[in-house]
């Protein structure tokens, strides 16, 4: 008599970053108290020591329970520009612990059906490993080595993190071709032309995505009423930053708030293989609903919207770092811990640790990337014709990050340091209007634009289906818990 609805898996992994956990594991606030039930997971209240600041709390459940969601196979991964970007995996040894094992070796029937000729030799890569020691251990030479390298113009091939497999294929005693296999959806094949020399292309798959849908209730944590609604982690974490402007989920959410979801379950060959984007949402809180539907407008942007068009984003995110603790508050008549005489506070400190991503508060342009005396490292970003963002101490920029670059919202632009005059790692930030500074904790932030007017005609198309099937979910699923 209960009907139920599909569930999705959570596979066991490691990638994903702390930041997930912070917001998963957020908790009803202490005014639940009086409808409490017995529940796993201890509510943040006044009777608990627990806050949502306390780290090692917030992360223990999400680290040893939640596991990955083959986030290698999806298409567009924060994790992998972070790979790069932190170089975290060498270009050529795999770093972390080398395991000694025998390799297996696999000769995959299926490649014949690719009217591939010759022998394939298949090996997964393991820690420790290098290129040389993999072209050595397929019997193949230096020399083939320096051949293939030549032909990988962007340096593919140089890129190798354990658990990608590498493939070659032989052809009357020579080597004929190399595949890297980074993920189900992207690998990287360098084959032999007739005079000898090498070409690469890379192969990327789409895969098909199908809609499906979760419900839940917070009764202990969002993270723990998203799992039980059968969503991943990164779903989880897609629902709090959608609805992330209207509600602060370290402090406003309540026993009892209720979400349905529609989403993307991804599919290759049949098989499903991960989650893709969430469609349409809603979620209540205490009382009170927000709806949400993702539209790519006319420009390919994608943003979540209101069923009226309106944008459920601020044009600036309050707080450009992940954990930071406000370490020192906007204060015109402060003394200045190095300096040590009175010099106004004219930004917010938040204390990070060294390397924390630094986010760019709305989309906007660089204006200035450099070193400004005390501020040390600073990036400054000019938004629109009237407000200026700036962000000083850090420990280095982000890729790409100079003057002129087109920035948007939340991507990263450097990373928290000490750099200039700073007694400890922090970013200092500051938020000007007109060449005013303004308190970046209390100012008030316009809202994103809206689907622009020519377009609603096309919003209201696109998304109807998407509100309907979110309607029909979540009204079967309220028939269902009923009817129990
Ligand atoms: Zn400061």
């Amino acid at each position: 008599m209960l009907k139920k609805f599909p569930k999705t898996h959570l596979f066991a992994a490691g990638g994903l970053s702390l930041a997930i956990g912070a917001v998963l594991m957020f908790s009803p606030g202490s005014k639940v108290e009086a409808n409490r039930i017995s529940i796993p997971l201890p509510l943040h209240g006044e009777s608990t020591p627990q806050s949502s600041t306390d780290s090692s709390s917030i992360f223990a459940t999400p680290k040893q329970n939640i596991a990955s969601e083959v986030a290698e196979a999806l298409p567009s991964q924060d994790e992998t520009a972070n790979l790069d970007d932190e170089g975290a995996a060498s270009d050529i040894v795999v770093t972390s612990d080398y395991e000694d094992q025998p390799h297996q070796e696999l000769v995959e029937s299926s490649l014949a059906s690719e009217a591939d000729l010759g022998e394939w030799k298949s090996y997964q890569i393991k820690s420790g490993d290098t290129l040389s020691v993999l072209f050595q251990r397929a019997g193949f030479s230096a020399q083939d080595l320096m051949k293939v390298l030549a032909a990988d113009k962007d340096n593919n091939l140089r890129k190798i993190y354990p658990g990608n497999t590498i493939e070659f294929n032989s052809l009357d005693g020579q080597l004929n071709k190399v595949r890297l296999k980074r993920s189900l959806l992207e690998s990287t094949l360098v084959s032999r032309s007739a005079d000898g020399s090498f070409t690469t292309e890379v192969i990327k798959r789409e895969p098909e995505a199908h809609p499906a849908f979760g419900a839940g209730t917070i009764t202990s944590s969002l993270y723990a009423a998203g799992q039980s609604a059968g969503l991943s982690q990164g779903l989880i974490m897609e629902m709090a930053n959608i609805f992330g402007y209207d509600i602060d989920f370290a402090l406003d959410l309540r026993e009892g708030d209720q979400f349905n979801v529609v989403y993307e379950e991804l599919y290759l060959d049949g098989k499903k293989i991960g989650y893709g984007n969430i469609l349409a949402a809603n979620f209540t809180n205490q009382g009170k609903t927000y709806t949400a539907v993702r539209y790519k407008d006319q420009n390919n942007r994608v943003s979540y919207y209101k069923p009226n068009g309106q944008s459920l984003r601020k044009a600036f995110i309050r707080t450009p770092v992940d954990f930071g603790r406000i370490s020192s508050h906007f204060n015109l008549s402060r003394k200045h811990p190095v300096l040590n005489r009175i010099r106004a506070h004219k930004g917010t400190d938040y204390a990070a640790p060294t390397g924390t991503p630094i986010k760019a508060a709305g989309d906007g342009k660089v204006i200035f990337a450099g070193v400004k005396g005390g501020y040390g490292n600073v990036v400054i970003i000019q938004h629109g014709q009237s407000i200026t963002t700036l962000y000083a101490h850090m420990h280095r920029f982000a890729k790409g990050i100079r003057v002129g670059t087109r920035v948007e919202q939340s991507q990263v632009i450097g990373y928290v340091g000490s750099s200039g005059l700073a007694t400890g790692p922090h970013l200092h930030y500051e938020f000007r209007v007109n060449g005013v500074h303004k308190n970046p904790t209390t100012v008030k932030l316009p809202e994103a634009a809206p689907v622009p007017k020519q377009e609603m005609a096309r919003f209201k198309q696109q998304t109807a289906t998407l509100l309907a099937q979110l309607d029909t979910f979540a009204e079967s699923h309220r028939l269902a818990l009923n009817a129990q």
